[in-house]
């Protein structure tokens, strides 16, 4: 599989992919075939490295399955997307989900260094070492592409929480280091979503048959899973995560652009382009930090997915604005760095909860409390958000609104 860091590579996969994201998406997405050996999948897009990193937006994606399809045989392929951004809204809502996360699995590992049978069990579950086909086939994928088709991080997810018996946010954690699409929100939800703590009391049973069926067209055959707890209680916790209001940026006046920014781009907006500022950047700060994903070592695809699209995005917008680009290392004075280049105010796009926002937060506060920054959110994000307040049935009524108010309705 090639996954370059770039958003060349997002739009050839896209421009690949759009003539199957209408009924054959809807059909055939829920199969797991594997690791071609010909390259990319052709049942599901395989975008979402490119669509973390910011390289493509949501909107561009959207856009060409409408126009392939039209919006009622794209409606499956739309909707998925839309998962993506509810779950970013939801989490924005409720930033102590991903805080009880983080304090989850430290709790975790330390429970794991403690305790030599746990140890074991987590062990052998990273190295694929279990004895169940199926799982242990997964990881190895994960490990060795940095991507997992959906249902089989379903399965996963279910087979680690519900028959390994491991603390969930150290699968979620293993996740996170190695997907090149790590998502705090998308990850964290979903992993939650399984165990029955995001829709309470629904959790997901993986079940033999089921992976038997979607498996089938690999090469090689089905995977096996035998031994899996198929009747499992759904998890509980104590904590109610409480929803915030919602307190999002207005969006820039024009004037806002008229004296000389930097822009930045960080590992969840890596390129100028689905910005579409309205006017020139005087510089452009490059800030990935993949590290940050994880207490622990960051798998080397993931770690290489998002520097590389940091590098090729600054350097892109450096060359399309002829301006030049710094590099905001992890620790350096943002204030000193910008002031390099003669500028005061820095263009930050949105930094939504989640690793990101934890590293590069700290750094930018000072700026931001001194008025110096102009925040970007895209109108997909501003108008999707304010639905995501529960389940995501209320976001999936209002997409043909919002499309409607994006421009992108029928007829438009
Ligand atoms: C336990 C678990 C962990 C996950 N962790 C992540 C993660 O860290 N990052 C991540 O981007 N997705 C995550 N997902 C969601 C989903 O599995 C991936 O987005 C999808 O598999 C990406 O592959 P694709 O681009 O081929 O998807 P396609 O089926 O081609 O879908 C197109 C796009 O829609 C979005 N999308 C599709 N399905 C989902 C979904 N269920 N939830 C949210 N967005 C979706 C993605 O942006 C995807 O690129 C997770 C799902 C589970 C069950």
């Amino acid at each position: 599989m090639t996954f370059t860091p770039d958003r060349k590579a997002g739009l050839d996969r896209l421009a690949e992919f759009a003539p199957r994201s209408g009924s054959a998406y809807a059909s055939n997405r829920n199969y797991d075939d594997g690791v071609p050996e010909d390259g990319m999948l052709s049942n599901v897009s395989q975008l979402s490295p490119w669509l973390h990193a910011g390289l493509l937006s949501e909107r561009e994606v959207i856009l060409a399955a409408l126009n392939e399809h039209g919006p009622g045989k794209a409606e499956k392929f739309i909707a998925e997307v839309f998962w993506r951004v509810y779950f970013k809204g939801y989490l924005e809502q409720r930033p102590s989900v991903w805080d009880a996360y983080k304090q989850g699995r430290d709790g975790a590992l330390i429970a794991v260094e403690n305790n030599s049978g746990l140890a074991k069990v987590y062990e052998e579950a990273v190295a694929g070492r279990t004895g169940i086909e199926a799982f242990d086939q997964w990881v190895r994928e994960l490990v060795q592409t940095g991507y997992l088709h959906n249902h089989a991080r379903m399965w996963f997810a279910s087979v680690w929480i519900f028959t390994l018996k491991l603390d969930w946010q150290l699968g979620a954690d293993f996740f996170l280091r190695h997907l090149m699409d790590g998502d705090a929100a998308s990850n964290t939800l979903s992993w939650r979503w399984v165990a029955g703590l995001h829709t309470k009391g629904k959790n997901y049973a993986a079940r033999a048959s089921n992976i038997k069926r979607y498996t089938e067209r690999r090469d090689g055959g089905p995977l096996s899973a035998e031994g899996l707890n198929e009747d499992p209680e759904p998890l509980s916790e104590e904590t109610e995560h409480q929803r915030q209001k919602l307190d999002l940026p207005e969006a820039p006046p024009e004037d806002a652009f008229d004296a000389p920014f930097a822009l930045l781009l960080h590992d969840e907006a890596a390129s100028h382009v689905p910005l579409d500022l309205p006017k020139a950047p005087a510089a452009v700060i490059g800030a990935a930090r993949p590290k940050a994903r994880s207490t622990g070592e960051v798998g080397e695809l993931a770690a290489k997915f998002a520097t590389g699209a940091v590098e090729n995005g600054a350097a892109e917008a450096a060359s399309a604005f002829d301006c030049p680009a710094l590099t905001w290392e992890a620790g350096a004075n943002l204030k000193d760095l910008i002031s390099e280049v003669g500028v005061e105010r820095l263009a930050v796009p949105y930094l939504p909860t989640g690793w990101t926002r934890d590293a590069l937060m700290p750094g930018i506060a000072p700026l931001a409390e001194a008025g110096s920054t102009i925040t970007l959110l895209g109108d997909l994000d501003r108008l999707t958000w304010p639905h995501a307040r529960a389940g995501f049935f209320r976001v999936k009524k209002e997409i043909p609104g919002i499309l409607g108010e994006l421009g992108l309705a029928p007829g438009d």
